[in-house]
């Protein structure tokens, strides 16, 4: 064993999480869902949405048997959706190829939706006992850090460096345990604003440290700006306080989510709103909300909602549905919303209190 793992074992020994909810029981559909939730956000979030989705779908005919709307209910709020369906695809998958038993090579694992080399590897590691590393958020920060490495760890020639050592210190033994530790430390120890280089088992050996620069460590990603996107979003809502969404297309922005309907620009948007008005022969007033913005991996959207209420539906043609505005309003409903739409929703709801 490497120093570099006796010390983080023994560290995690004594100080590292043991009981986290993927941790008890383990299982590879466990350890698998916890890892895709955990992929960009935090264990303390991560945790109660774990704990419902295990109760909803607690293996992985239960998942594959479920409609994606209710995959997508139980992962409203968590972000990046397409996490949530790929997991449902995948249990799909593994329905239709392995029999409903998850799969145990890293070839097979590395071939479903979603599943990367080091998400496969930590499943390997902590639920079948293979020896694979793992090299995610948390890992690359810890060795970028102790290794001190000059620039960005996502760079390719960086990153391969890092797989290198990553594999260099993952031990013979308890790789399931190192592989927990690792992600311990850098999650609780090493983090990313504040680290606790005090509390730290590898701080001796630890180049940043020993050099005085921790703050240095990781190098920033080369920066580029985000771009921003206007999109109007046309709130309709019916003489019984019902709202209308559309559900969205499997690919892009919130696949197979419901929002309200979208549109590039404002004329666009005062366009349809006539066509509907014709329809119903019954003139509207849209009422201009303030603008807000919600901010993607790539870029920031700027959205400008336009409200129109009372509207008289009966004769609208349109493709979509009306909801109860209260019903989706209450926690954890069970329509997929993102984020934003269900911001808009609550404040319709509250203008009504
Ligand atoms: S000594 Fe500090 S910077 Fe180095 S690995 Fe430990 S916590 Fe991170």
């Amino acid at each position: 064993m490497s120093n570099f793992s006796e010390q983080v074992l023994g560290w995690f020994d004594l100080h590292g999480r043991h009981d986290l909810p993927w941790q008890q029981t383990i299982t590879p559909y466990r350890v698998w869902v916890s890892e895709i939730m955990l992929q960009q956000t935090q264990v303390k979030t991560v945790i109660p949405y774990y704990e419902r989705f295990m109760i909803a779908f607690p293996d992985i005919a239960s998942l594959a048997a479920a409609s994606q709307e209710e995959v997508l209910a139980h992962w409203s709020g968590l972000g990046y959706y397409a996490r949530g369906r790929n997991l449902h695809k995948s249990a799909h998958y593994i329905m239709a190829h392995f029999e409903g038993v998850f799969p145990s090579t890293f070839e097979d694992i590395v071939a479903l939706p979603g599943i990367g080399r080091s998400t496969a590897g930590a499943i390997l590691a902590i639920a079948l006992q293979q020896r694979y590393a793992i090299l995610d958020g948390n890992v690359k920060r810890v060795l970028s850090r102790y290794l001190a490495l000059q620039g960005w760890p996502g760079h390719k020639k960086n990153e391969a460096f890092l797989w290198q050592k990553a594999e260099a210190y993952t031990p013979k033994q308890r790789f399931g345990d190192y592989t927990q530790a690792i992600m311990d430390l850098g999650a609780t120890v090493c983090t990313r604003s504040k680290p606790r280089c005090s509390a730290c088992p590898v701080a001796k050996g630890c180049l940043a440290k020993q050099t005085n620069r921790v703050e240095q460590f990781p190098f920033s990603k080369p920066k580029k700006i985000k771009p921003v996107k206007q999109t109007f979003f046309l709130m309709l809502e019916n003489t019984q306080g019902q709202i209308f969404l559309q559900k969205r297309p499997q690919k892009g922005i919130w696949g197979g989510l419901w929002s309200f309907p979208q549109f590039d620009s404002r004329q666009a948007c005062l366009e349809q709103m006539k066509a509907y008005e014709t329809q119903t022969e019954c003139v509207q007033s849209l009422v201009e909300w303030n603008s807000f913005r919600h901010t993607f991996s790539h870029y920031h959207l700027e959205i400008i909602p336009m409200v129109a209420k009372g509207v008289k539906h009966q004769k609208m043609q349109c493709e979509g549905e009306w909801f109860c505005r209260q019903s989706l309003c209450v926690e954890r409903a069970t329509l997929g919303l993102p984020a934003p739409i269900t911001k808009l929703v609550r404040l319709m709801e509250r203008e009504h209190v």
